[in-house]
């Protein structure tokens, strides 16, 4: 199965915000949307960071809660790993667990097209391996 194929029955909408957000309002952001990522875009959409709960949480034990205060861009990881489309589940589990993330946006020619989380993963995976098990005791049945 193909990042295209996932993104066609999940749709390409990505929450996206800008660096100069206040994290206050990425926390609502993060909490009104029940999703455990955003993603930063600068100018022309272009891809600028990825600010994760993780994020939150370690800034929030460093700094304490007047980082709240602070721009979402001073916080948020500058060097984002993205995806393609035409990508397999099997690359991206891949890059997922090598780099030890659990949100991949998907990029076209530098335009955002979706993003892919471990929760899509891994749902996509289940439905695969129950029908591999489905075929296999129709195929026991009828042979
Ligand atoms: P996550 O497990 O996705 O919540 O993120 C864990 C850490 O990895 C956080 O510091 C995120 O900002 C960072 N992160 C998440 N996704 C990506 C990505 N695609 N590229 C680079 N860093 C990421």
């Amino acid at each position: 199965m193909t990042v295209k194929a996932i993104l066609l029955r999940k749709g390409g909408d990505v929450v996206t915000i800008a660096p100069t957000v206040q994290l206050a309002d990425a926390v609502k952001l993060l909490a009104e949307r029940r999703i455990g990522a955003i993603v930063v875009t600068g100018p022309a959409d272009r891809v600028a960071g990825i600010l994760s709960e993780r994020d939150i949480v370690r800034v929030l034990a460093e700094r304490g809660p007047a980082v709240l205060d602070e721009q979402v861009g001073s916080i948020m990881t500058r060097n984002v790993v993205t995806c393609t489309s035409a990508e397999t589940v099997t690359d991206i589990m891949e890059r997922m667990t090598a780099h030890r993330f659990r949100h991949l946006p998907v990029v076209e020619q530098n335009t955002l097209i979706g993003i892919i989380s471990i929760g899509d993963v891994v749902k996509r995976r289940v439905e695969e391996i129950e029908g591999e098990s489905n075929a296999l005791r129709e195929y026991i049945a009828t042979a």
